[in-house]
């Protein structure tokens, strides 16, 4: 349980703004890695005016967090997290879904299905809030939520200022948005409005093992429901559960090398995997070089490399973030000397 040390009680014009603030707080339960580090004050906004109080007065260093799915925890956070503890999913027009940013993204896919809006079923269990859905662009099995994105509100960090982006403005790429970079750290998301269909007759099947999964159960035409439960068990086959093996699924990054070196390196692995991305440009799955170089299953220490899924580093019990780290560093060198590849880091490394 939370010990709520203290409530600030602020007026804004007519109305109270009320937002939580702890000093000394673990963030053990806001990290999928189970990392026990603490920061040193933190503040939640569950309105839209606490976040614009919070923003007015906020000082670096801090550090704005979701459910930290994406995050790995090294040392203790001398400043202050922020977290949205903004809820509401709600239908703005027949097809339009504005939900607050500290909602669980996989309650909003389960919500659309249940109220007959479709788009957001290949999305379905991906750890994380809705803020965090923005920034990361978070995609899966051939969807990615930009192509769902309407607009972003947000409460801008040094003025309180409230401000609406488009999709368009968003700059979305490849698990990349503009909140990655010149808008990093600028922004308090806290509203997501998402773009879905009652079109219930489109359906991506052609990624991973959807559609044989699908044949397996004997099913041609599967309804949302069905396919979204057909993601749902091939995610939880295939990645480990946070809440029983700490992680923050894929840790890193697939690389794009010149096409001259995947040329070069066809040669010596002929059947390693790629991804063509352009006439010069290949990718090549670090997940599969991370495997070829004998990490798969294998463990430093408390933090190991998950036996399904290589591209997945998972907290065995107890690992601090600089255990995980330490093996993290110990790829990277492995898959520099066997393939003259650098891999990076997908995960924030606080
Ligand atoms: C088991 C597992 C499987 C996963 N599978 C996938 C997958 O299939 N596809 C995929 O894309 N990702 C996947 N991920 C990664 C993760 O789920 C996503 O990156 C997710 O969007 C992170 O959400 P979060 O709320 O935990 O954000 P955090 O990790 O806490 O934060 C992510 C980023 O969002 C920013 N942020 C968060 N909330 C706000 C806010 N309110 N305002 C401003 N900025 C904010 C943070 O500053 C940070 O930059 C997986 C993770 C795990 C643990």
């Amino acid at each position: 349980m939370l010990e709520i040390s203290k409530y600030r009680n602020i007026e804004i014009s007519k109305q109270c703004s009320m937002y939580k603030e702890v000093l000394d707080y673990s963030l053990l339960a806001h990290n999928t890695f189970g990392i026990d580090a603490k920061c040193s004050r933190f503040l939640e906004y569950a309105s839209v005016e606490d976040a614009q109080e919070i923003a007015k007065h906020l000082a670096s260093p801090y550090l704005l967090i979701g459910s930290g799915s994406n995050l790995l925890l090294t040392v203790d956070f001398p400043g202050t997290v922020v977290h949205s503890a903004l809820r509401g999913i709600e239908c703005v027009s027949d097809t339009l879904v504005r939900c607050g940013s500290g909602e669980v993204w996989d309650d909003v896919v389960a919500w659309c299905i249940d109220n007959g809006l479709y788009g957001a079923e290949n999305l379905s269990l991906i750890p994380g809030e809705v803020g965090a859905s923005a920034v990361q662009n978070i995609g899966a099995y051939g969807a990615e939520v930009k192509d769902l994105i309407k607009s972003v509100e947000a409460v801008e960090i040094g003025t309180g200022k409230l401000c609406v982006f488009s999709r368009e403005e968003c700059q979305y790429g490849y698990r990349d948005s503009r909140f990655k970079h010149e808008w990093k750290n600028r922004y308090l998301i806290t509203h997501v409005t998402y773009q879905l269909t009652t079109d219930d007759s489109e359906r991506r099947l052609d990624y991973g093992n959807i559609r044989s999964e699908l044949e397996r159960r004997g099913i041609t035409q599967p309804t949302a429901k069905q396919l979204r439960q057909v993601v749902i068990d091939i995610r939880e086959a295939k990645l480990p559960d946070p809440k029983v093996m700490g992680n923050a699924g894929s840790f890193f990054m697939n690389p794009v090398v010149e096409r001259s070196k995947y040329e070069q390196l066809l040669a010596e692995y002929p059947e390693m995997p790629h991804y063509y991305i352009d006439a010069d440009h290949e990718k090549i799955p670090a997940g599969w070089m991370i495997d070829q170089c004998g990490w798969k299953g294998r463990s430093l220490g408390p933090a190991g490399v998950h036996d399904r899924q290589a591209l997945v580093l998972v907290n065995r019990g107890g690992a601090t973030g600089a255990d995980i780290v330490a093996l993290c560093r110990q790829i990277q060198h492995d898959v520099r000397e066997k393939f003259g590849i650098e891999i990076h880091p997908e995960v924030n490394i606080i």
